[in-house]
């Protein structure tokens, strides 16, 4: 019997590359392969790429220059290596990427991965394959499942696309480029998938999308549901303990994203809401769609039916004619809100966009002292966040062994780490811990004794939405 075929995947970017690239995987282990950790001894090497910002693009190329060594050595030892590239910069750069990498045998978009069996085929045939249409019919339909043994190997939390694309055209921004427009999936689909996660262990739920919470997806009374009509549903779904979801835009927070948070207590208290500036000017130049004003209403309104909610956002430094000024609104602004976590980038020109034809560039030495002036004050609120933990009683969902041996490392609500001595047992249970110290990023504690502590496995575990 021949062995089966290895595949390497490397994934660069956002949570919907990490789910991409394990749809990426459920497709070619239809197709006979494994996945293997290491790219050299690899039949198949795919690249799931990002195109967000310049970085980001470049280390595809350098990492395309390793792969044309280890695919010379794997020829002298009579081994065939297949490259693919995978991702937006396949989607944006298309028959470009093979002109600069020769190496590259197949250039596969975003949209049209399900076609990966078919491209490598045709590539073996023709020498070379490129798809980056959007095609009339969603790839979700002619994805193949994952099998029990991929979700239960993957974790108790696990990602679902729900919404793909984005009709926002933020200035500076390419995914509306990349991704496409905006298209919500049925919700009897996404049930589909949920429950064959939920049958395989699964715990926590994030549901996924550039734009997550313009979700429309049609219901099962052939209605557009909005997504906290979605959460509502899904919350119903026996051995869910935690649902988030993720990204949102502040333009698109509805009454019923707000109510959901008012009633689930399975949705995290815990919420991404990019604002990019805290300048009315620079938002507007963004085409952000609101102003700091309408930020801050949203962020009221969450916190008005959930008191321990907590936000984490995106900002760029730098746009086109960001002044002093503008950015001293920005600072200013994660003042008033005050974040539990938050990311920061410099700006970064993308081809294509509006804001690339723009003159105004602020300095790169300029750039890079607001970056650091910002990070130092996002980091200090962290900081005291997680700090606030200490000596309190928190939720933790366990997700695995942790590097020192005996540890078990969880989450809270708010994502923080949190590591207990404590048997593999409560793996895929929501326990609480008392937290006693704060190492770096992570939170230390020890479990506190309950009834539901003891003897409890992922299926019989008694904890549902609401632990
Ligand atoms: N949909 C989300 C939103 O509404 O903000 C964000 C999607 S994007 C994948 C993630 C983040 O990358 C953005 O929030 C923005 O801060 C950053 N980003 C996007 N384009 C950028 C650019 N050209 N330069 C620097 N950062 C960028
Ligand atoms: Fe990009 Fe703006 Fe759409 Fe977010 S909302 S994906 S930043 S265009």
């Amino acid at each position: 019997m021949k062995p089966p075929r290895k595949l390497h995947i490397k994934s660069y970017g956002c949570q919907m590359n990490v789910y991409d690239a394990q749809r990426m995987v459920d497709t070619m282990a239809a197709d006979g392969f494994v996945e293997t950790a290491n790219a050299d001894d690899a039949d198949l090497v795919i690249l799931n790429t990002c195109h967000i910002r310049e970085k980001a693009s470049e280390k595809v190329y350098s990492e395309l220059g390793r792969l044309r060594v280890a695919r010379e050595e794997a020829a002298r030892n009579g081994r065939d290596m297949r490259i693919a590239v995978a991702g937006c910069v396949a989607q944006a750069e298309g028959g470009e990427i093979i002109r600069r990498a020769p190496v590259v045998d197949v250039v596969v978009g975003p949209q049209s991965y399900h076609h990966l069996p078919e491209l490598l085929a045709r590539a073996s045939r023709d020498g070379k394959a490129i798809e980056t249409e959007f095609p009339p019919l969603d790839k979700f339909g002619f994805l193949p499942q994952p099998k029990s043994a991929a979700i239960r190997a993957r974790g108790i939390s696990a990602f679902v696309t729900v919404q793909e694309g984005c009709d926002k055209f933020c200035t500076f921004c390419v995914v509306p480029y990349t991704r496409g427009a905006e298209v919500s999936r049925p919700v009897d689909k996404i049930v589909e998938d949920v429950k064959r996660l939920t049958d395989n262990g699964v715990r926590e739920l994030t549901l996924i999308g550039q734009n997550v919470n313009a979700y429309h997806g049609e219901g099962p009374d052939g209605r557009a549901w909005p997504l906290g009509r979605l959460l509502h549903h899904l919350a119903e779904i026996p051995g869910i303990a935690r649902l988030r979801y993720s990204t949102s835009h502040p333009r698109d927070v509805d009454d019923s994203l707000i109510e959901a948070h008012r009633d689930l207590p399975g949705l995290m208290p815990f919420v991404h809401l990019p604002v990019q500036s805290g300048s009315d000017r620079i938002l507007a130049a963004m085409n952000r769609k609101h102003t700091v004003r309408d930020y801050v209403a949203v962020i009221e309104r969450f916190r008005r039916v959930r008191q321990d909610i907590a936000f984490s956002s995106d900002f760029i430094v730098g746009f086109p004619g960001e002044t002093e000024e503008d950015f001293s609104a920005t600072l200013a602004l994660v003042m008033q809100i005050g974040y539990a976590a938050a990311y920061s980038f410099k700006y970064s020109p993308r081809p294509g966009t509006p804001a690339a034809e723009m003159q105004e560039m602020v300095s790169a030495s300029d750039m890079d002292e607001r970056l650091v002036r910002l990070q130092e004050l996002i980091d200090s609120q962290q900081s005291a966040f997680n700090r606030a933990a200490i000596g309190t009683t928190v939720d933790v969902l366990f997700e695995r062994a942790a590097r020192n041996p005996g540890q078990i490392v969880g989450r809270t609500a708010y994502l923080q780490p949190a590591h207990v001595m404590a048997s593999p047992d409560i793996i895929g249970k929501v326990l609480p811990v008392r937290i006693e110290s704060l190492e770096r990023y992570s939170l230390l504690g020890e479990l506190v004794p309950t009834p539901a502590a003891s003897g409890a496995t992922i299926a019989s575990s008694p904890t549902t939405i609401g632990a």
